[in-house]
């Protein structure tokens, strides 16, 4: 059976309803409204068909249908995510796996938890503390997003520096496959059998399969954790001291920088002490046993003074340090109360050319006459720079976004890309032809094709098609849904 023979939108319902109860099987418009969007808000589309199964065989029989009558499908966790990966296709069903949200087992000995895809990240860790264990990755939106999205993301956070992104802490996912089938990729040990797919399934952004289950690696909850918080009157200053510590061998639980509009945001909305006179602010955090904690604060102190701090601060207990973070993982609401809009860029740099990017956005932000408050994992060279600016000024968003892409340039002309752990979604796919070649994106679809031969997971996003790469290369701003969208027809 192909396309022409679908039923129609009634009928599908129906179809759906046969096996998943009739009120998770939405198909108004005020019902589904909720649901036509993710973080980023400026792109947003209303799906035929929302549908909300419970359990893995409700999954695959959802996906059959949509096989049998080539109907897109786009998964969605908790809707938290910044690249419009999760925007519905207003031809196809938005699969939401909020209702699978069990944790199924936590095993100590393994140190390893089993959970459904709709678990939210932080839950993990509230459940594994009783055993004296944690989930090392932590988003800082991690007390709404879910696992099956952080997967599909490969999330990253304020541990990832020295614990790994996502990626590196899975030891299994359960994914069922656009036919329907469950497949299951990596094993309990840690190793499994055929080609490695996991680190492949990870950062797949809901276009390669639909994942159903997840056991992610538990690290044990160090002995100790301390901040140090360093104010300095140069970024330069302080993107040197990011490498010193790097360099003399230490890794920090974390290690976040904060440029001085950021800092001022942060600290009227946390009240965490930061010095609002700094032009760059780092927290680092070390972690471990009381004795090697002790040592590396010390160390880091010395060094941070050596190198130009004008201030510094040490965590003195647990409320202090979590103070010390609540300014840094609220620095983006707090952002929003400074500005009518704003809007978080993501991009990868090396971490030596902090300074000069910096320096470069300070340029771009004079010439398109819009601020830019930065927020870095600086350990990792990934920056946050949010855009502050007003939607209801003709022409200001348009502005905002052609400056986005100018940043996500720069950070690939100075060997970075152009995703740090937002993913592509829609908003970046025009910059996939910045970072990549023909050839490479060539690769890139016959791998999506391997797994999607009929490209009906999450049309449209993550890989520009192929005929249109001349036009996005081309373009001076990037795509909106009103301007002409890929279509999956277009892979041909
Ligand atoms: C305030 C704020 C702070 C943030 N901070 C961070 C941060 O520090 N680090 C970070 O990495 N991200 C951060 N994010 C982005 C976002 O939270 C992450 O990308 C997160 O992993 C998305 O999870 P979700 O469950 O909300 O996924 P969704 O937004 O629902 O979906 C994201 C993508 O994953 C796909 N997907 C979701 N579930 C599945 C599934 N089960 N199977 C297949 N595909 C699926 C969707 O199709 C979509 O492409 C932040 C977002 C906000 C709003």
């Amino acid at each position: 059976m192909n396309q022409s023979l679908r039923p129609d939108k009634a009928a599908l319902v129906e179809l759906f309803r046969d096996f998943i109860e009739p009120q998770y099987v939405i198909n108004d418009e005020e019902t589904q409204k909720p649901f036509e969007c993710d973080g980023l808000s400026v792109y947003c589309d209303m799906p035929l068909i929302t549908v909300l199964p419970k359990t893995v065989e409700q999954v695959c029989e959802v996906m059959r249908i949509c096989y049998r009558y080539q109907i897109p499908v786009v998964a969605r966790g908790a809707g938290t995510g910044l690249c419009a990966g999760a925007m519905p296709n207003p031809d196809g069903v938005l699969l939401v796996l909020s209702r699978f949200k069990h944790i199924l087992d936590i095993d100590p000995l393994a140190r390893s938890a089993r959970l459904q895809p709709g678990v939210r990240n932080l839950a993990i860790s509230e459940a594994a503390s009783p055993y004296g264990l944690y989930y090392g990755p932590d988003p800082s939106s991690q007390i709404a997003c879910s696992i099956g999205g952080n997967v599909a993301e490969n999330s990253g956070g304020v541990h990832c520096l020295k614990y790994g992104l996502t990626t590196h802490n899975l030891l299994k996912i359960e994914m069922v496959t656009v036919e329907g089938e469950l497949i299951t990729i990596g094993s309990e040990g840690l190793d499994s059998n055929g080609f490695d797919l996991m680190a492949l399934i990870t950062g797949s952004e809901g276009l390669l399969g639909v994942i159903t289950e997840v056991t992610v690696k538990l690290l044990p909850s160090p002995e100790k954790a301390q901040v140090i918080m360093a104010g300095f009157d140069n970024v330069q200053t302080a993107g040197d001291a990011v490498g010193g510590v790097i360099a003399k061998g230490i890794i920090p639980a974390g290690l976040e920088m904060m440029d001085s509009p950021a800092i001022i945001a942060a600290e009227a909305f946390a009240h965490a002490g930061y010095p609002t006179d700094a032009q760059a602010l780092l927290l680092c955090e070390l972690d471990g046993s009381e004795a090697e904690v002790q040592e590396q604060i010390a160390e880091v102190e010395q060094l941070f003074i050596e190198l130009g701090a004008t201030t510094t601060r040490v965590s003195q207990s647990e409320a202090e340090r979590a103070l010390l973070w609540k300014g840094r993982k609220s620095a983006f609401p707090a952002v929003g109360r400074i500005s009518p809009d704003y809007y978080c860029m993501d991009g990868t740099i090396p971490r030596s050319q902090l300074a000069h990017v910096l320096t470069e956005m300070q340029k771009l932000s004079e010439q398109y006459g819009l601020r830019v408050a930065n927020v870095f994992h600086a350990g990792d060279g990934n920056l946050h720079p949010l855009i502050l600016f007003d939607a209801n000024v003709p022409g200001e968003l348009e502005r905002t976004e052609e400056f986005g892409s100018r940043i996500l340039e720069l950070c690939v002309k100075v060997g970075g890309c152009i995703t740090g752990e937002h993913g592509v979604g829609v908003e970046k796919i025009r910059q996939m032809t910045i970072q990549f070649n023909d050839q490479e994106l060539t690769q890139f679809h016959a791998i999506k094709h391997a797994f999607d031969p009929i490209g009906t997971l999450n049309p449209g996003k993550g890989i520009p098609v192929l005929k249109r790469c001349q036009e996005y290369r081309t373009l001076d701003r990037p795509q909106h849904k009103h301007d002409s969208q890929p279509q999956q027809g277009d892979l041909a």
